[in-house]
């Protein structure tokens, strides 16, 4: 079976850089629900619609809408090796995720938690372009508060599970990548 990976960690934790260089360089199918979402709002469809006001006040949109997103995308996919890149967001979402695997004959390989401390994050985010309504420093902390506590179950999830690879995300791009391959094995 081919792999299926999720890559998950706080804001500006750098999921989007490691996702592209596990794309380019092992050949992943890359599903980013932000980027999904982004899109879906610029093409001003009913999802991107709904979105927008949660993604700028840094809020998760609700599980509803992200799910079925998600689940028409995995309809899509062949079998070839997958990437999600912010999703799952929650637990609902990770046990969405796991019905909507096993509907499609396929099954998580591994959870890559990257991982970097909010004072590092912060500094990051702030540093770099905010050409997103959602970096402002406000919206960035918004979102810091709704990682702990959305998405930091998810490290439980995980590893009751077995599926847990935690990757030290304070590193440049380079070592991290690294990391990320031999956690992937
Ligand atoms: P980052 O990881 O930098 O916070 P993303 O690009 O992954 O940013 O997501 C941007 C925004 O899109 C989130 O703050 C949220 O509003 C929305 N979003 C993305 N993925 C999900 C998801 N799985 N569940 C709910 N909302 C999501």
């Amino acid at each position: 079976m081919q792999p299926t990976i999720v890559l998950f960690g706080p804001p500006g934790s750098g999921k989007g850089t490691q996702a592209a260089r596990l794309h380019d360089e092992a050949g992943y199918r890359q599903l980013a629900t932000g980027d999904l979402l982004r899109e879906a709002r610029r093409a001003g469809t009913d999802l991107g619609r709904r979105a927008s006001a949660y993604m700028d006040r840094g809020e998760l949109v609700p599980d509803h809408l992200i799910v079925e997103t998600v689940r028409d995308a995995l309809a899509d996919l062949e079998a070839e090796p997958v990437l999600l890149d912010g999703f799952p967001r929650t637990v609902a979402q990770a046990d969405a995720l796991a019905g909507a695997l096993d509907a499609h004959g396929r099954e998580l390989t591994a959870a890559v938690l990257i991982d970097v401390p909010d004072d590092i994050v912060a500094e990051r985010i702030m540093g770099r372009h905010q050409d997103r309504e959602d970096d402002r420093p406000e919206t960035v902390r918004e979102r810091l508060r709704v990682y702990h506590g959305e998405t930091e179950p998810l490290i439980g999830y995980y590893e009751e599970r077995g599926l847990l690879r935690r990757v030290d995300g304070t590193g440049d791009p380079d070592a991290v990548h690294a990391e990320v391959r031999a956690a992937l094995g």
